[in-house]
């Protein structure tokens, strides 16, 4: 029998060899210069430059770093500070034989359903939905389990309750030989074969307290501090349980995230209280890994005859699978909530007003109407838009129903599969009225829903009531105004991941993650008095240009305890807001032309700053003002108060094309309105005309951009 130290410093030589062999190979065969990156990373290498504060570019590099920085933490002093560090530098070792492949390929060496590294972009979407506890965990799986059906029945049950599921080894071809469906979207993600990629979720973890946290890198304290305060992950390893994996513990275990494992103590296995758990029977590893890690989960008991889960969420439906479709494309096709006093509410009440599924013809497009009618003390009727656009979600989460758009253009489409379970219309009401209750219920004391499949009644119900009610809605929508509201509000809730971090969200900026705009905070508020989103009043305006507010001041220095002092609503420049790291889009000033770039999560390539989106977003973020660079929501880009101290979005001279196209009309009509000028967008570029500024200047000068006869920004 070998000792906890024995096995930790085993298993950390056993993996540091495998990285000295891994890089003396690269270095063989593509020399030191060559690069050596996983891509899409502005932190390369993430988990070293987390822990040392040294990026790495080259093979070289690599080489360098693996002699010095991972074995000076190879202590062997015997001291339980050592089994910590020592575990610290297995991961290290364990990204650098990840980062050769890497190299050695030229980019990504997996292949589906594997995927390895998570790039700057996924890390961050992840944040509001870890903040929000949509996912209440992170689940690091290794090793195959007894047999396939344990192990796939504990990855859906953390499925279930919406953990971030990530696999290591056997138990990815478990869950392929099951049929199980992985991938980022579905919040299960295969890292990879061998144990080294177990080093891609620390990535995660450690990349968060750098993008959120603020974190200095090289600031191994602070590191750990974050992750174990932070970030709640827990390691599942199966056994046997060999001595790199034991290393792989130690260094999740000084990250705060507790091991449970069904090895033995006569197979040499150790209880740490807190930390190491034996749990010999597979079957509990759920409940035991949520225990130590202190994860609670809400869990809303449903009657339907399907799974119900976030993470079927991102699930598509296709044609061939489809039983059935709703199209508000080419049918009426809606839904809408509508506030009606209690007293006419029955609650619960179910209404379905012409067929059910099961009459309608395989893969045919049927209207479809769906109505919640709610009612309460403090609802009130800004509250309907906000709790419709959460049938989105509501209806998406069903496993094997397909939910887009909005308003009177929804499509829906529900798998045979899911019908051949028994899935019915009255499935869609219970769904809409359990959530509904649960997440609003200090406002909806009352709700019935009705569902209308028959053409006729669908089509006068959308005449007579829906359009009237979207319209009404949009004249109020556009009566909100910063000027014409008595209050603004915080949002707060990136602080689990950002401590100093405060969105103030107004009518015209809404909160930079795109999912908070001035009138969910509002709800929020009302269901939640003491909650993120607290009221800020108006008073004290300095300058209204620059949009800057005694009241908001104090607002931002109280809720960020005393970290922020003053902040402008409408300036990139002078006391921007801060970011979290969640942001749908970063913009940045490009100085040739004296305007800004823009850039949305989603687009990988390079912009004329010669910057990624990463790498654009990794100038701002933990809750610190950077003047020059500033995170927002997608829809903010098309506000009469974008940069408005800076001249407002005439600024903007380049964006992702599929961005411009997704706010094109918004911002046309937006510049038409401020400056008189037609189709703005067609003189903002993009990566189809210039990914350099020469070019872009070039473009911009043709079309006689208005940022080039603005003043300096700088
Ligand atoms: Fe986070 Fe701001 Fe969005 Fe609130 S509004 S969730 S603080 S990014
Ligand atoms: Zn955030």
């Amino acid at each position: 029998m070998k000792t906890l130290f024995e096995r930790v410093f085993a298993g950390n030589d056993e993996m540091y060899a495998l990285a000295e062999k891994a890089v003396a190979e690269a270095v063989a065969k593509l020399g030191p210069d060559a690069p050596a990156t996983f891509g899409d990373t502005a932190y390369s290498l993430p988990c070293f430059y987390a822990m040392t504060g040294k990026k790495i570019a080259t093979v070289g590099e690599a080489k360098a770093a693996l002699e010095n920085e991972i074995r000076a933490f190879m202590t062997r002093n015997n001291r339980t500070k050592d089994i910590f560090t020592s575990g610290v530098a297995t991961a290290l070792s364990a990204e650098m034989i990840e980062l050769m492949k890497w190299a050695t390929h030229g980019g990504c060496p997996y292949e589906e359903p594997v995927m390895g590294h998570f790039t700057d972009a996924q890390v961050r979407e992840l944040g509001v939905p870890l903040v929000t506890r949509d996912i209440p965990g992170v689940a690091v799986i290794i090793g195959p389990a007894p047999s396939a059906e344990e192990g796939v029945a504990l990855v859906k049950q953390y499925q279930e309750q919406g953990i971030f599921v990530t696999l290591v080894g056997g138990i990815i071809d478990q869950c392929v030989q099951q049929g199980l469906a992985m991938g980022f979207p579905r919040r299960i993600v295969a890292l990879g074969h061998e144990l080294s990629s177990v080093a891609h979720v620390v990535s995660v973890a450690l990349r968060a307290a750098l993008i959120f946290g603020n974190k200095e890198p090289g600031d191994y304290e602070g590191m750990w501090r974050y992750t174990m305060e932070r970030v709640f992950a827990f390691v599942n390893a199966f056994a046997p349980v060999d001595d790199m994996t034991v290393a792989c513990g130690a260094g999740a275990i000084q990250l705060g995230f507790p091991v449970v494992t069904n090895d033995t103590e006569e197979n040499n296995m150790f209880r740490v209280p807190k930390s190491i758990i034996i749990q010999p029977d597979v079957s509990q590893f759920n409940a035991t890994s949520l225990e130590a890690r202190d994860i609670k989960i809400k869990i809303t008991k449903m009657d339907i005859p399907v799974a119900f889960a976030s993470a079927f969420e991102g699930e598509i439906v296709r044609r061939g699978d489809m039983q059935v479709e709703f199209d508000g494309s080419r049918k009426t096709g809606l839904e809408l909530v509508r506030m009606l006093d209690a007293s006419e509410i029955e609650d619960h009440k179910f209404t379905l007003i012409g067929p059910d599924v099961d009459q309608m013809d395989v893969g045919s497009k049927n209207d479809f109407v769906i109505v919640a009618e709610v009612g309460g003390r403090n609802m009130q009727s800004d509250f309907e838009s906000v709790f419709e656009r959460k049938f989105h979600a509501y209806i998406n989460c069903m496993e094997g129903v397909m939910h887009t758009g909005q308003r009177d253009m929804i499509r829906i489409r529900i798998s045979k599969s899911a019908f051949e379970n028994g899935l019915r219309l009255k499935h869609f009401a219970e769904v809409l009225y359990t959530k509904l209750k649960s997440d609003y219920d200090a406002v909806i004391d009352k709700c019935q829903v009705t569902i209308i499949t028959d053409p006729e009644a669908a089509a006068k119900y959308r005449h007579e009531v829906a359009t009237p009610a979207y319209d009404k809605r949009d004249e109020r929508l556009l009566s909100l105004t910063d000027e014409n509201v008595d209050v603004f509000y915080t949002c707060i809730l990136c602080q689990s991941f950002s401590p100093s971090h405060v969105c103030i969200v107004t009518p015209e900026r809404l909160g930079l993650c795109g999912a908070v705009s001035w009138l969910d905070a509002k709800a929020t508020n009302e269901l939640d008095p003491n909650g993120p989103c607290q009221i800020v009043t108006k008073g004290g305006l300095i300058d209204e240009n620059i949009g800057r507010w005694e009241d908001v001041n104090a607002a931002v220095n109280k809720y960020s305890q005393g970290a922020l002092e003053s902040v402008t609503l409408y300036s990139i420049m002078e006391d921007p807001m801060t970011s979290c790291g969640c942001f749908e889009c970063i913009c940045g000033i490009e100085p040739f032309s004296n305007g800004v770039v823009i850039v949305n999560r989603e687009h990988a390539g390079m912009t004329p700053l010669g910057m990624t989106f990463s790498e654009m977003a990794s100038m701002t973020g933990g809750g610190v003002q950077t003047p020059g660079f500033m995170g927002h929501g997608k829809h903010f880009i098309a506000s009469k108060k974008f940069m408005k101290a800076e001249g407002g979005l005439e600024r903007i001279v380049w964006m992702p094309k599929a961005l411009k196209d997704q706010v094109a009309e918004k911002v046309n009509q937006s510049a038409k309105e401020l400056y008189g000028i037609e189709n703005f967008c067609d003189m903002i570029g993009d990566e189809t005309i210039a990914e350099d500024p020469e070019t872009l200047m070039t473009f911009l000068t043709e079309k006689g951009h208005p940022a080039l006869g603005l003043d300096p920004l700088m």
